[in-house]
């Protein structure tokens, strides 16, 4: 039987770009049609077709209530509110947050070696830029020297070593600790804001170090007479802060030399509940109607952020939702043998093979790796990328600006 396919809050516009991105390479046309068919006792499916006849079918998802599409590398996800009798109802289809559209993005590089960025130099305007799986990234991260880390698309910064032009445009700033290598360019950050007359920035420090930062800014005003306009928060491991749009950061458990925190964001939707998910749509309407709470608030570990840390923060069984967040930027600051991982521990950092010796832990779609110390070169980064086992080959990436 074939039957509608609705989309919920969306257009038809909406899911074309849904569908078209999703399928990628191999759709060649425009969509036309979107019809669901569901036969007798089978799961239901979404065919797309190139004609009106629907004879050029070019791809069937099969749907289940709550099945997730997300289009790799598009703006824009779906997702199956309820599979009926009635049909498939798409929930609302929206933009990725955490995407830039296409116009807005910035040059992203070829992940590869040989592609001439390795003569970049340090203090150049621009940070590297990286899409990967739904998310924009852009930043630079040195170990030592500068790490700051961005999501654009979300107006957020992880940290701020110097100040890259980039990271002005940024509302949001959560500082994981006060190593000059991820503080350094707070104060830049907040006067650069204040010339150029953006709205007064939020920055999120550890708790425990909230009153030297506001010493830090008393005695940059008292030097040059500047205002420093800045709302300056504590957080604690385990502390939420609500960014609004439906999304919120937690602080969550890092283990470093000196106090440290990551962040993690998580999206909160609302969903039909369990038991009501297959119901027929009129029951539904019925149930909604008559005052019955149909939905219930569900957390999605989006990105998280770790700064510095040793691996005691992927062992750590409180942090298992960041080992689930569709996107991992967490620090690599060793690759080679020079260095031992029980070295690596004792400044604090971890080293590539701990990440690979524990492989099966990283639940993640995608891990951006950051903090390589700044002993390796681009060439070094890239050959130990290469020697990635399967599990992690083709979803990890290094951020290598810098090098
Ligand atoms: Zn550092
Ligand atoms: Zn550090």
């Amino acid at each position: 039987m074939h039957s509608a396919l609705h989309f919920r809050n969306g257009t038809s516009a909406l899911a074309q770009r849904f569908f078209t991105a999703h399928n990628g390479s191999h759709f060649k046309g425009s969509v036309s049609t979107l019809i669901t068919t569901r036969g007798p006792g089978q799961s239901s499916f979404i065919s797309m077709s190139s004609d009106s006849t629907a004879t050029g079918t070019w791809c069937r998802f099969p749907v289940s209530s709550g099945r997730r599409f997300e289009a790799m590398a598009s703006d824009v996800v779906a997702e199956v509110e309820n599979a009926g009798d009635e049909g498939v109802e798409l929930g609302v289809c929206e933009s990725s947050p955490f995407l830039l559209a296409p116009e807005e993005r910035p040059v992203c590089k070829k992940i590869e070696p040989g592609n001439g960025y390795g003569q970049t130099k340090l203090g150049r305007p621009t940070t590297g830029a990286l899409d990967v799986d739904g998310f924009s990234i852009e930043g630079v991260s040195v170990g030592g020297q500068e790490t700051c880390v961005m999501l654009p698309a979300m107006k957020i910064a992880f940290d701020i070593g110097r100040c890259p032009k980039r990271a002005i445009d940024q509302d949001f700033l959560f500082i994981t600790h006060a190593h000059m290598d991820h503080i350094g360019g707070l104060t830049m950050y907040v006067a650069c804001r204040a010339i150029l007359k953006r709205k007064v920035p939020t920055v999120i420090v550890p708790a425990c170090v909230k009153a030297t930062v506001e010493k830090l800014f008393a005695v940059q005003r008292e030097l040059d007479n500047s205002p420093l306009p800045v709302n300056l928060i504590g957080m604690d491991v385990g502390d939420e802060f609500d960014l609004g749009r439906g999304f919120i950061v937690k602080a969550f458990k890092t283990y470093h030399v000196v106090p440290s925190q990551g962040y993690v964001i998580y999206s909160v939707k609302q969903k039909l509940k369990q038991e009501y998910v297959g119901l027929p749509g009129t029951e539904i309407k019925t149930l909604r109607a008559s005052g019955v709470q149909i939905t219930e608030s569900v957390r999605t570990p989006e990105a998280a952020f770790t700064g510095d840390t040793t691996s005691d923060f992927f062992l750590d069984e409180a942090n298992m939702d960041i080992l689930n967040a569709k996107l991992l930027i967490m620090e690599s600051t060793f690759l080679d043998s020079n260095v031992s991982p029980a070295n690596a521990n004792e400044y604090g950092h971890m080293h590539l093979s701990e990440i690979v010796a524990h492989a099966e832990k990283f639940k993640n779609k995608s891990i951006v790796l950051i903090h390589f110390s700044a002993r390796y070169t681009h060439e070094n980064i890239f050959d130990a990328m290469k020697k990635l086992p399967p599990p992690l080959q083709g979803r990890v990436f290094p951020l290598t600006e810098g090098f």
